[in-house]
């Protein structure tokens, strides 16, 4: 657990840390004291992990693929894209309001830059904050209905360091089965017992917090609002209900699912017109539909005060930049004063999910998301489909094992607003004809 050492850390004096790290130190000079095979780090391309990586790119080479990975996107990816020159439809960013690249988002970051720089260079704890870094944790409480809200600067790096400061080794974390890694890596760097209920199911929950609930001092349940390989939706009120039950925090990623769920895009929230204040830790990305870079999390005052003053990954690191701060202000309020951006992305996916349908396309579980899988299963046939729909146009990536597991590869499609209803009709048809050429 990092942050059992951080936690420490921070409340101590230097001359109490340096005892401290010796403690540390020998106590792992003790545990490695029997002799092992010594690794040259220099030599890295003869590491077994850096093998094995370079062997699965080589293999897809070999048998005449690309390497579907790292394409060069020349310019804004909206419902289009430029790759190899080519002017492709996009379905492989999660711009999903087509906030990033809008031109009144892109003037207020503009902006932001003449007025504050490139950088805020240090810690917003020590060296000071700037008006829009307030204004913005003021819009995003707002926009969840929360009381308050805090900016770190990376999605994945809030759940970690939440998570892993929050919670420790007397307490229980239950997640999704589906969690994204960011969730995972946040609960094992808690050090706290870790269990996984099937994926989206509350009754197997309940089984686990029966079992465990009583042995544990805190616990928390962590979900999303719309799960990334999926794009399915958890039963909120349900998990809300065992929260109160059993006396546990409750937090939900919001990655997906801010700006896309409920009639004005505030979220899961809205969509199952919950109590806000039900849920004791909003997180969210600014990455996706609020076209800028880093992570949230909102709640009650306390917690946020709390955390601004010691997650070490908030009191360490630099402030979101001015730029990133500005467009993601900027992209909240075009959502207040635009939410037809929200019906409209609601609209073309369900045009999408409802043609794949009708194709006999395997959708699996997406319901009301942007997220639409097109489920192949053979992890070859998966990057085959990709490629030959690159060739007629389409810009879609293919997710193969272990990003998801064994036979259920897929081509995941995320949905803009700005896709038009031919783009998508078109796409729907080119998938379902390569795809029969393929299987033939
Ligand atoms: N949570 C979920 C559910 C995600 O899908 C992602 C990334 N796509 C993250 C967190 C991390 O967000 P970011 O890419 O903004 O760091």
């Amino acid at each position: 657990m990092t942050t059992n050492i951080e936690q420490t850390l921070t409340n101590l004096s230097s001359q109490q840390k340096l005892q401290l790290i010796e403690q540390l130190r020998r106590k792992t000079e003790k545990a490695n004291s029997s002799p092992v095979d010594l690794v040259d780090f220099s030599n890295f391309t003869e590491r077994p992990v850096y093998k094995k990586m370079k062997q699965q790119i080589i293999q897809l080479e070999a048998i005449g693929f690309k390497n579907p990975y790292f394409k060069i996107n020349q310019g804004i990816a909206k419902n289009t894209t430029k790759i190899d020159g080519q002017e492709l439809i996009n379905y492989s960013s999660y711009n999903y309001l087509g906030m990033s690249g809008d031109p009144k988002v892109s003037q207020v970051a503009k902006e932001a830059i003449d007025h504050y720089g490139t950088s805020v260079s240090a810690s917003r704890l020590i060296s000071g904050e700037k008006p829009i870094h307030l204004e913005l944790e003021q819009e995003i409480a707002n926009l969840v209905g929360a009381e308050d809200a805090l900016v770190y600067v990376g999605g994945h790096s809030t759940n970690v360091a939440t998570i892993s400061h929050l919670f420790d080794k007397n307490d229980l974390i239950v997640c999704d089965l589906l969690s994204h890694n960011s969730i995972i890596q946040g609960c094992l760097h808690s050090g706290a017992s870790l269990f996984s209920f099937a994926h989206n199911d509350w009754q197997a929950l309940e089984k686990i917090l029966q079992e465990k609930r009583a042995s544990h001092q805190q616990a928390l349940i962590v979900i999303e609002g719309v799960y990334s390989m999926d794009g399915d939706i958890p039963n909120l009120p349900q998990f809300i209900e065992l929260r109160k039950r059993y006396k546990t925090a409750l937090m939900i990623d919001e990655a997906h699912s801010i700006g896309v769920l409920g009639k004005s895009g505030h979220g899961i929230g809205e969509y199952f017109g919950v109590n806000p204040t039900d849920v004791d830790l909003w997180m969210g990305t600014l990455s996706k539909s609020l076209a800028s870079c880093g992570g949230y999390i909102a709640g009650n005052k306390a917690l946020v005060e709390y955390l601004k003053y010691t997650a070490p990954s908030f009191v360490y690191s630099v402030g979101i930049s001015p730029p990133n701060a500005a467009a993601a202000l900027a992209a909240i309020r075009l959502l207040n004063s635009e939410p037809e951006r929200v019906e409209r992305l609601a609209q073309r996916a369900k045009l999408f999910l409802k043609l794949a349908q009708e194709h006999e396309l395997n959708t699996g579980l997406s319901q009301d998301s942007a997220v639409i899988p097109v489920i192949i299963g053979n992890s070859l046939q998966c990057i085959q489909l990709s490629e030959a729909l690159f060739h007629r146009g389409i810009n879609v990536q293919p997710l193969i094992y272990p990003a998801v597991s064994e036979n259920t590869a897929r081509l995941r499609f995320f949905i803009s607003c700005t896709h038009s209803e031919e783009q998508i009709q078109f796409t729907v048809e080119a998938v379902a004809d390569e795809l029969k050429k393929i299987q033939s």
